[in-house]
């Protein structure tokens, strides 16, 4: 690996294990494609990162504090683009980690974008919903300096929805004196939302599992597939998968999966599901635990709820062909070494999991320049964009011998040092 920095600078308060992780894959691409030594220091970093003390005034009359971040890692390329995430586990690493890889997710998609992540350390599920839209409103008050059309993006994550951006929206609004819809996507379409936005993951994914059968060569008629984590990713990927004609042999959520060899009716669980809550249950499957679904033998295994599910421990007992990922980082890199050592192929989330950002970016195109695109319209161009990314990196890949995640992040961490180059270092 590439020996750089410690000496010079000393350690950053943003470098937990999480954070480190990015930068190791930062690191290995570096020196694989030899980037210029002083632009790797620079990307190494966030660029700027923000801690804010959130006050909040709770139902009984208290007020208690939460902490939140907003990090920027790159802003090269235009304004910084991330989601937001309420949850206890947020901490600046995390951020700072998820901000790095939203730089990548955008350059490699070629969206005019730089990384950023945001997020409140918070138990989400204890809040009320008064309570949920004070956190956020204040929350966007402290951040608002960094925020804005022009500036910063933020977008939905774990635990934050159309609302929460509804939210942040009509905040920032009011500070500044008019209506500002495009500072943050994924709003709900009537207040200038995009058709498409909430399938749009998904939707990426999917396409991303079909161009990915055909280049490795899958040659059952009918793939099979496992999707871990039924929830806005998991369960479109699924949906569309088996509308294409593929058996999606197992699904799980947080309380369990369900298995049946011969395929799951995808539209009768999805009313399964919103009858009952979880897809355990439904008639005509087996139960299997999360860690028992993952070395389920299919074609195609996409986990799409958490990150670090596949690691070195159940690496080599996985029993599928290609892997897609739909969550953010659910391979670590030693697992990702073993697989790659296996034969199979991973399809990385910076990848497969860009639909959303990209939507994302039509969303804020259609808000800034008053345009309305159908859904039709909008999935058109979302299957160009995936197509044309898809293309890239499975043929830098090929023909480099790189394992598709390197690829990617060779062409998304190559744009944004020739962009470096060329803007020159101010002053
Ligand atoms: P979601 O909350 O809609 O769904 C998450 C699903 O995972 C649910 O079915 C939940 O029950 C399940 N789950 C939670 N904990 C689990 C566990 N321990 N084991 C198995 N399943 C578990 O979230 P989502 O929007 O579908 O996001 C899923 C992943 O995709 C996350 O990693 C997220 O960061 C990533 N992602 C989402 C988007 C997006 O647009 N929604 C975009 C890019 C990446």
């Amino acid at each position: 690996m590439v020996a750089i920095s410690s000496v010079e600078r000393p350690t950053m308060e943003c470098e937990t294990e999480h954070f480190l992780m990015a930068q190791r894959q930062l690191d290995e691409i570096a020196l694989e494609m030899g980037l210029d030594r002083e632009l790797h220091e620079r990307l190494r970093y966030p660029k700027r990162a923000l801690i804010v003390t959130v006050p909040v005034r709770m139902d009984d009359g208290s007020v208690k504090t939460f902490t939140g971040y907003r990090v920027h890692h790159d802003v090269t390329l235009g304004p910084a683009k991330g989601g937001i995430r309420f949850h206890p586990e947020v901490n600046l690493g995390e951020v700072s980690c998820l901000a790095m890889l939203m730089t990548w997710k955008c350059a490699l998609m070629g969206l005019p974008y730089g990384g950023a992540k945001g997020g409140i350390r918070v138990e989400p599920w204890k809040l009320s919903a008064g309570e949920t839209e004070r956190l956020t409103r204040r929350y966007t008050s402290e951040i608002i300096n960094l925020i804005g059309p022009d500036k910063d993006i933020p977008a939905p994550d774990m635990y934050t929805n159309e609302q929460t951006m509804a939210w942040i929206m009509d905040t920032y609004s009011i500070n500044v004196g008019h209506t500002v819809p495009s500072v943050v996507t994924g709003k709900p379409v009537s207040i200038g939302g995009s058709f498409g936005r909430t399938e749009a993951t998904g939707r990426g994914v999917a396409y991303c599992v079909r161009r990915a059968v055909k280049h490795f060569g899958i040659k059952n008629e009918s793939p099979s597939v496992v999707v871990q984590g039924f929830g806005n990713v998991g369960s479109v990927t699924a949906n569309l998968l088996h509308q294409s004609g593929y058996k999606i042999v197992a699904v799980s959520d947080v309380y369990g999966g369900i298995h049946n060899p011969k395929g799951i009716d995808i539209p009768r669980l999805l009313a399964w599901l919103s009858e009952h809550g979880k897809v355990e249950g439904f008639p005509g499957t087996e139960i299997v635990t999360n860690k028992e679904l993952l070395e389920i033998e299919c074609d195609v295994l996409v986990p799409a709820a958490l990150g670090g599910v596949i690691t070195a421990a159940n690496a080599d007992k996985l029993n599928c062909k290609i892997i897609v990922e739909g969550a953010n980082g659910p391979t670590t890199p030693e697992a990702d070494m073993m697989l790659h050592d296996r034969g199979i192929p991973v399809i990385p989330d910076i990848l497969a999991n860009a639909g959303g950002v990209t939507v994302s970016y039509f969303e804020w195109v259609q808000g800034m320049m008053h345009l309305f695109w159908s859904e039709d319209e909008v999935n058109q161009r979302l299957e160009q964009i995936m197509g044309r990314a898809c293309d890239q990196v499975l043929e830098l890949a090929t023909k480099d011998k790189l394992r598709p995640r390197m690829a990617a992040l060779r062409i998304g961490v190559s744009r944004i040092a020739e962009a470096k180059r060329l803007r020159g270092l101010y002053p």
